[in-house]
């Protein structure tokens, strides 16, 4: 069978079909960098990541394209509060985004277009949409009128005619619709309140794009008309990605995208993770808290990507376990491999690898299923290490055979290689601290303090850290049981 996916536009598991064979084009709706990013806005882009990853490892080349929104209501909103320009906002959210990113094991995407390097893009489209007849100006602003585009809606399964505004409306009622479904496609006249923060030259005057169509402009400008995969949060469906489905048809008269992937939402205390219900963590405040990225990493891609998903510490120090066993398998397997050619049980583990890897295959193949993939995944693990117990150890062969599968794992899933990441940082962080401790006792030695260097020999003892003085100073070892 082939990779398949739940459209959420034809509501029907369908085949992934690229346009050019092989050659996957992509868009993912990406931050709005007003504020730093939660792990709910993670729990899109993991999944995001894993969809990436699953499709590289299955042989498509995959050109990704995820956008920066560095101009709407709330980044205006955060200068304007803070009497700053929108890039002294925009510019440190960014960067403590991609910091974020990188920590959590995502690749890095062929593009991530900025909205403010686009807007001319933007502008050529809204012109496009005028020339089609499906736009009207009024004080400035311009906005698409709904009733003239058929079929508006499908993709949040609405009816046009009893259709009421929702979702983010981007302070659409500050301006005036003729009809109040309609949405802005460019913002201009009188905008006192945001002054001078965002202003571009455009043929209706002074303005700012409106959110929906800096996706459609970066997207097509990018990827060109159709893209094969578009994907976001279920948040999105409606009025984003309606909108932007309405602009770009609009334009173009093409299908805007074939395949919509929406993910649902990481829920917190029995609701979305959100800003504005304070009930959010981000990256930054788990880790201060001493929890590992990889553990967060594998809880955000454990369940289903269209369950929803409820974050708790308990789920979290259990993904950390689950990390940790699959870890120590990898591990095992290394170890074993050096000392390789003992057992005698080579068929079944090479036919157990084989097995898991079909499984594995099947389970991500069905619309991303990576809660059966993990459980596949685990199901091999037992098994190995039940058959590595019993035969004291395998042969090259086998051995080989399962370092393959834990390796094509990883390169799903990806948490292997950040925990031993976070190995190697965690032993240099000890280290430092060693350090920093044998120079604190030094320093109260000379001063001839000596409560004060025994209770720091005696706190490094507690760690399992043993000193010995000697004539070139102090040197530290791992305690052993004798000491
Ligand atoms: P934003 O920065 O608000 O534009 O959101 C960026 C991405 O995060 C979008 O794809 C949203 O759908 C997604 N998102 C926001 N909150 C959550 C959540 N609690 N769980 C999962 N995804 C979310
Ligand atoms: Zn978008």
């Amino acid at each position: 069978m082939s990779v398949r996916f739940y459209n959420t536009l034809t509501r029907a598991v369908e085949p992934l079909e690229p346009q050019e064979e092989g050659h996957v084009r992509m868009y993912t709706c990406g931050p709005t960098v007003y504020d730093r990013a939660h792990i709910g806005n993670f729990r899109a882009f993991t999944w995001e990541d894993l969809l990436r990853r699953y499709l590289k490892w299955r042989g498509y080349r995959v050109t990704q394209v995820m956008n920066l929104t560095d101009v709407d209501d709330r980044t205006i909103q955060a200068a304007v509060d803070r009497g700053v320009g929108l890039s002294e906002v925009t510019a440190p959210v960014t960067e403590a985004f991609f910091e974020d990113w990188e920590t959590l094991g995502l690749e890095s995407v062929e593009e991530n277009p900025r909205a403010t390097e686009h807007v001319p893009q933007m502008i050529e489209l809204v012109r496009q949409l005028e020339e089609r007849g499906l736009t009207y100006e009024k004080d400035g602003s311009v906005y698409f009128a709904i009733d003239r585009f058929p079929g508006y809606g499908r993709l949040a399964n609405l009816d046009p005619e009893s259709l009421l505004t929702g979702g983010r409306v981007e302070g659409d009622e500050n301006y005036s619709k003729e009809n109040p479904r309609d949405f802005v496609l460019w913002k201009g006249g009188a905008r006192g309140h945001e002054g001078e923060v965002a202003v571009w030259d455009s043929p209706w005057g002074p303005g700012r794009p409106g959110w929906h169509l800096e996706c459609s402009a970066m997207a097509m400008e990018y990827l060109g008309e159709t893209l094969d995969i578009h994907t976001g949060g279920v948040d999105n469906i409606f009025p984003h990605h309606v909108n932007e489905i309405a602009q770009s048809e609009g334009a173009t008269g093409r299908p805007f995208a074939r395949l919509w992937l929406h993910a649902e939402h990481l829920l917190s205390e029995g609701e979305k993770m959100s800003k504005s219900l304070g009930n959010f963590y981000t990256l930054e405040s788990l880790l201060e808290r001493g929890y590992r990225p990889s553990a967060i990493r594998y809880l955000l891609l454990s369940a289903h990507y269209r369950t929803q998903l409820n974050f708790t510490l308990d789920g979290l120090k259990d993904a950390d376990r689950a990390v940790g066993r699959l870890f120590e398998f990898q591990r095992r397997i290394r170890d074993a491999a050096s000392l390789a050619d003992r057992g005698s049980r080579d068929g079944d583990l090479v036919e157990l690898a084989s097995r898991w890897r079909e499984a594995f295959t099947e389970a991500l193949d069905d619309d991303l299923n990576a809660s059966d993939a993990l459980g596949v995944t685990f199901v091999m693990v037992r098994e190995a290490n039940l058959a590595l117990d019993a035969a004291d150890g395998a042969g090259a062969g086998a051995l080989e055979a399962l370092e393959g599968a834990v390796d094509d794992f990883d390169s799903v899933f990806g948490v292997l290689d950040l925990r031993a990441r976070e190995e190697t940082v965690d032993s240099a962080d000890l280290r430092e601290w060693i350090e920093e401790r044998i120079a604190a006792r030094a320093a109260a030695r000379a001063e001839r303090d000596f409560a004060r260097s025994d209770a720091i020999r005696d706190e490094l003892l507690e760690a399992g850290i043993a000193l010995e003085d000697g004539p070139s100073g102090t040197r530290w070892k791992l305690r052993s049981e004798t000491d």
